[in-house]
């Protein structure tokens, strides 16, 4: 590839080794080239030279035309705050979600409770699974997100209350709630035949 770990071209400071870190051709580091735990090296010991960890590795590569370099993120962020710790991929900052990602992942954890839940459920189950549906439209992190469930919940006509007597009663209620917030974002609403499929069985081939 023509990267080289770097030990004479250094970046960051005369005198420092930068073990483990992979020069591109231009002799800069090459942070897609590099292992996260690498890098975070280099930037320490850029800041403890008394240069700032994300200025040093600003200033290696971006005056770099030729190669790919490009740091998207802080170079300074730890790990744990990235997403992504291999040589060659990007890493990106984890940050905190917004309404689609919340929203999303929430779906995940719903639909997977309908696709564990008993096929005959016993009373003390339904009790525990209508007071968890209970306190999450109350604690739904998205607010009038969770003021809409509930009302939807609530419907004067009682058509939807959860129905929680079995695996095929609750995912078919769970489906038709997600289909209602469909609805209001303009969204196209989901067969409901199909919810096992999607989120229990797989899809046939
Ligand atoms: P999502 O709607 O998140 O769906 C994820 C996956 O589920 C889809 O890719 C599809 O495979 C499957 N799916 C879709 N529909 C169904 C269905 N009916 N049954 C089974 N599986 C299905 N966002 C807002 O902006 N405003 C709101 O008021 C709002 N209210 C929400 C209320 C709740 C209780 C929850 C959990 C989320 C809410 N959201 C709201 C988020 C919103 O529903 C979406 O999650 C978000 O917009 C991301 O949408 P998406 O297109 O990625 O797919």
């Amino acid at each position: 590839t023509g990267a080289s770990s770097s030990t004479s071209s250094n970046p960051v400071g005369e005198g420092q080794k930068l073990p483990g870190v992979v020069l591109d051709k231009d002799g800069k580091p090459c942070r897609l080239c590099t292992s996260a735990a690498s890098w975070r090296t280099m930037a320490k010991k850029a800041s403890a030279g008394g240069m700032a960890a994300g200025a040093a590795v600003a200033a290696t590569s971006s005056s770099s035309s030729a190669s790919s370099t490009s740091t998207s993120s802080p170079s300074s962020l730890p790990s744990s705050l990235t997403s992504s710790t291999t040589a060659t991929t990007t890493t990106k900052p984890e940050c905190p979600p917004d309404v689609e990602e919340l929203g999303r992942s929430t779906w995940t954890l719903l639909h997977s409770l309908t696709a564990t839940y008993p096929t005959r459920a016993s009373a003390e189950q339904q009790t525990e699974m209508r007071s968890f549906l209970g306190l999450f439209s109350k604690l739904y992190p998205c607010w009038v997100c969770a003021e809409d469930f509930r009302s939807w919940i609530a419907d004067p006509s009682g058509k939807n209350q959860p129905r929680l007597s079995s695996r095929a009663e609750f995912g078919q209620w769970m489906c038709e709630a997600h289909n209602a917030v469909n609805r209001k974002l303009g969204k196209k609403e989901f067969d409901c035949n199909f919810w096992e499929e999607r989120w229990r069985t797989g899809w046939k081939d």
